[in-house]
């Protein structure tokens, strides 16, 4: 794929800088309820691999929580502890979970794409890692190109874990640098050397890991334009397969020890797009494609080819190529996206347990998809991932007059027409380079549940670029 470098407009930044859901799933996570429960994950588990149904392959997700130490702009899942013990008893928790999932999973059906993240998964012995991949061969028919991925921690990583886990089967890795400064990794908590992401780097491309995927964030205390190119600079030279740059979403209400950061020496808005704005540029002129969103990976990358084939999909990991897949997600928090059900597992690992202890599924919230949530998912993620709808498409595929059924949303879309982010032609909605940095504000205007979302008190989603 040619790639061409990105050239990003400040003030279209900061005219569409509001705040608006990630997209990772539609209906988004606020609208999950308890509604749907343990019962109704069966039901909806056993209406996907009902023989004689259409099957779809299945990813799998596996959520580890450990960590080893706090870093202050987390906003994951996580439980800081020191105690072996734990983890050993979570791994047994997740066998279980793991047992009983597969039994309701049709054997027939392939396994193209498995994700282990966290937390750490790393927190676990290369040995448990091994021993648990193990566990989910012996209980899933994995494609023999299955895409497997693992989040690492290189800070804690042991000299043979990366050999270990290459040898197991993974073949794909990603990891957090977040940034080389040493005043902004000391003030949130990360001390990363430049040797343990070398190590990483060098060890996964020795191993012959397809792919390597690195994690920065901006918005942190002490970044400003110019201590992020050099960040920049030195992650291009290490010429990552993928890589995302985060905005650092601040939210001492939801996850307390954000508070530890000094908000006074965090970038304001304007540094902010400044730095997004060099991102995007520098990482496009250093030949990265422009994934969308957060996202670049080199022209060869499976995410860049999809792209341009406009068959890229958006799940709870951000980009996908397995677009028709099924997700069954295990262990504490995680998250499984099946054809017309969302389901998110009990985030407390005591509850998990007993859970499991009693022989269910661990659901806590979920939702299942009404046919209109099914039209808008559809069109939210072809504007999102594939900058472009055919609205014949979605008439064929749903039984509709396009303009006809959003007649009341479609004059929304004016204002990017006349921002030049947007063509609306009778046929179909073209984003062209410039509106792929908007197209989380396109795809809101097609959100059913948004305008009740942006009537509560506290912000449910971050800012949208
Ligand atoms: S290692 Fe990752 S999950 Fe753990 S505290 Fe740091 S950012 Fe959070």
């Amino acid at each position: 794929m040619k790639t061409t470098t990105l050239h990003v407009d400040r003030r279209v930044l900061e005219k569409y800088n509001q705040p608006g859901p990630r997209y990772t799933s539609y209906p988004t996570a606020p609208h999950f309820t308890g509604d749907f429960d343990a019962q109704s994950f069966i039901r909806e588990m056993e209406a996907s691999n009902r023989p004689g149904t259409e099957m779809s392959d299945v990813s799998l997700y596996f959520h580890f929580p450990f960590c080893h130490s706090l870093c202050y702009f987390c906003a994951c899942n996580m439980v800081i502890t020191h105690n072996m013990e734990r983890v050993e008893r979570y791994v047994r928790y997740l066998k279980k979970e793991i047992e009983l999932i597969a039994s309701h999973i049709h054997p027939d059906r392939r396994v193209v794409q498995m994700h282990w993240g966290g937390g750490t998964p790393t927190y676990l012995t290369p040995e448990q890692s091994r021993s648990v991949f193990e566990h989910i061969r012996n209980h899933f028919n994995f494609a023999a190109d299955a895409e497997i991925s693992i989040e690492i921690d290189p800070r804690t990583i042991r000299d043979d874990h990366l050999s270990v886990l290459r040898e197991s089967g993974f073949n794909r890795v990603s990891f957090g640098v977040q940034d080389f400064n040493p005043r902004v990794q000391k003030e949130v908590n990360r001390i990363q050397t430049y040797e343990q992401n070398a190590f990483v780097i060098e060890e996964s491309r020795r191993l012959k890991f397809d792919s390597v995927n690195v994690d920065l964030m901006y918005g942190l205390p002490h970044q400003t334009e110019a201590s992020y190119k050099e960040t920049l600079d030195q992650i291009i030279a290490f010429s990552p397969d993928r890589l995302a740059v985060f905005n650092y979403a601040h939210v001492p209400w939801l996850k307390k020890h954000q508070a530890i950061l000094p908000e006074a020496a965090m970038p304001g808005t304007r540094e902010r797009l400044g730095i997004l704005k060099l991102a995007i540029e520098e990482l496009t002129a250093a030949g990265y494609v422009y994934i969308g969103m957060d996202h670049f990976a080199r022209p060869e990358d499976e995410l860049s080819v999809a792209l341009a084939g406009r068959t890229l999909h958006r799940n709870f990991q951000g980009y996908s190529t397995r677009a028709d897949s099924e997700i069954y997600a295990m262990g504490v928090s995680s998250i499984s996206q099946l054809k017309n059900a969302y389901a998110q597992n009990l985030k407390s690992i005591k509850e998990y347990e007993r859970r499991l202890d009693e022989g269910l599924p661990a659901t806590q919230i979920g939702v299942r998809l009404t046919p209109e949530d099914q039209l808008r998912r559809y069109v939210i993620n072809e504007i999102m991932c594939n900058n472009r709808l055919l609205k014949a498409d979605v008439e064929e595929r749903f039984q509709l007059d396009f303009d006809r059924h959003f007649e009341a949303v479609l004059p929304e879309l004016d204002v990017f027409v006349e921002d030049g982010l947007l063509s609306v032609h009778t046929d179909r909605l073209e984003v062209p380079d410039a509106g792929r940095l908007v197209v989380r504000n396109i795809a809101m205007v097609f959100d059913a549940y948004l305008k009740e979302d942006m009537r509560k008190p506290n912000p449910t989603y971050s800012r949208t670029v």
